[in-house]
């Protein structure tokens, strides 16, 4: 029989666990494995919320994928995903070009959820790449700029962040760290400046410990942000936001963070999705296709209550390393492992310094040593990925 041939989608957490395990446990000429990537880096999402409100640079959440992946190994092609043709076993990038495959890992990723809602696709920015905090950063700085020769628009100093989850709170954490520096540089009036963290549900953080919830309210509160609960985001226009209340919150700055869903290739490929993500099974196959797997934010797994893990990065690191062991194990002829989540805990960052969580089976944490703990678990991943020199490389206290 020929080399089998497998080919990893998406260079992100899952896809990347994915590669370094086969990398590792695959013997010479075992399988050819191709990961295929949007870029040429590896981007930590987890970190994304810093360079898009300007605290921390974009290079600083990127590492290039030659320096962890070796390339002798795997074969890396820099293209982007257009589509997927399970039953030809193809996979077609949009430069034209088409993969074949014998077994599959779909790691795309996920993308702004909307809802349908007015306006959020044309003028709400999102938290999603490299490319998209650059562009919120550069944004956020030209406000301030602009209002220095239009004094009487205050609307360039609001900023509206929609959903108050995890990825909108940590936005908010870093942007109002951000504020006094630029207040200082472009001689603006702290004051002037308003942050406003609009959330649907009865709370912040919706189905998160109360206690960690009203100790990260009260800490953004305190550095400036003002909450909107129970107050869905209706429409977005071009001069900021509509609420289901009826108040009208003008911003030429709104940052969507209301929600994901997986990558639309996958539902447009035709597998069956739920929100975008594909319901796996135990060993995070999509339904049907014995050779393609799922795993990251594209992927849904569900807890033995039968409620969905929530799309983390924690996640798709175990899900790709499990993804690893159960490829070689095919090739092998060897019987594959269930997927089974070991979760560590929550840690969540509310600027510098600041985080709270809930880590080793329940203990909460607040503070700096939450913020410690959170960049202690950064520095694992960075390790485990890069050895030492990538994680010393990238320590930022
Ligand atoms: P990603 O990491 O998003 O990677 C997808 C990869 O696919 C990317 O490299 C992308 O370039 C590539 N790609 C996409 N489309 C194509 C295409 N068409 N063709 C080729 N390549 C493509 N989770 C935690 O557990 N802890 C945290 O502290 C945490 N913090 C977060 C903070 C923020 C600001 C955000 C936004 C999310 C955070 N998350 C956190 C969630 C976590 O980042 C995601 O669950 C995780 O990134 C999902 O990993 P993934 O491999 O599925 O996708
Ligand atoms: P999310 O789904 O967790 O939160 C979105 C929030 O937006 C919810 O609170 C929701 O009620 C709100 N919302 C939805 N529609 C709205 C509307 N019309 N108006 C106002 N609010 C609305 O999404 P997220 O925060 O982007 O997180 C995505 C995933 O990434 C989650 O699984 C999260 O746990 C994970 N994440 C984890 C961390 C961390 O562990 N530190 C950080 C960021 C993200």
């Amino acid at each position: 029989m020929s080399t089998p041939k497998i080919v990893i989608l998406g260079a992100g957490y899952g896809g990347l666990l994915t590669a370094l395990g086969l990398q590792k446990k695959l013997n010479y000429n075992e399988a050819e494995v191709t990961l295929v990537n949007k870029h040429t880096y590896h981007y930590l999402t987890t970190w994304l919320h810093e360079p898009a409100a300007g605290t921390s640079s974009a290079d600083h959440a990127r590492v290039e994928l030659d320096r962890i992946v070796d390339m002798q190994k795997i074969k890396f092609v820099k293209g982007a995903v257009q589509s997927i043709q399970s039953t030809e076993q193809t996979v077609t990038l949009e430069n034209g070009d088409v993969l074949s495959y014998d077994y599959l890992v779909i790691a795309l990723g996920s993308e702004s959820e909307t809802f349908g809602i007015e306006g959020l696709k044309e003028y709400a920015f999102g938290i999603r790449s490299i490319n998209s905090v650059r562009q919120i950063r550069e944004h956020i700085e030209y406000m301030f700029a602009k209002y220095k020769t239009e004094p009487h628009r205050t609307d360039y100093l609001t900023f509206v962040v929609g959903g108050a989850g995890f990825t909108g709170i940590e936005f908010c954490g870093e942007l109002t760290d951000r504020v006094p520096e630029l207040c200082k540089e472009f001689d603006v009036d702290p004051e002037l400046v308003k942050i406003y963290s609009v959330e649907a549900a009865p709370t912040a953080l919706p189905g998160f410990d109360p206690e960690l919830v009203e100790y990260a309210m009260n800490v953004l509160t305190r550095k400036g942000v003002e909450f909107r609960i129970s107050t869905p985001v209706k429409q977005c226009t071009p001069d900021g936001v509509v609420l289901a209340t009826g108040e009208e919150i003008k911003s030429k700055t709104v940052i969507w963070t209301g929600g994901v869903r997986g990558n639309s290739i996958v539902e447009k490929s035709g597998f069956e999705v739920m929100r975008g993500r594909v319901k796996v099974d135990e060993y995070m196959r999509a339904p049907g296709h014995d050779n393609v797997f799922v795993v990251g934010d594209c992927a849904l797994v569900f807890n033995p209550e039968g409620r969905p893990y929530p799309p983390t990065a924690q996640i798709s690191i175990q899900e790709g390393e499990n993804t690893a062991q159960n490829l070689v194990a095919l090739i092998r002829n060897a019987p594959l492992t269930p997927f089974v989540p070991a979760l560590q805990g929550t840690l969540a960052s509310l600027g510098k310094g600041e985080g709270m969580g809930v880590v080793f089976g329940g203990k909460k944490v607040f503070g700096t040593s939450a913020a410690l703990m959170k960049k202690a678990s950064d520095l694992r991943y960075l390790y485990k990925i890069g050895g030492v020199g990538l994680a010393l490389s990238k320590v930022k206290l």
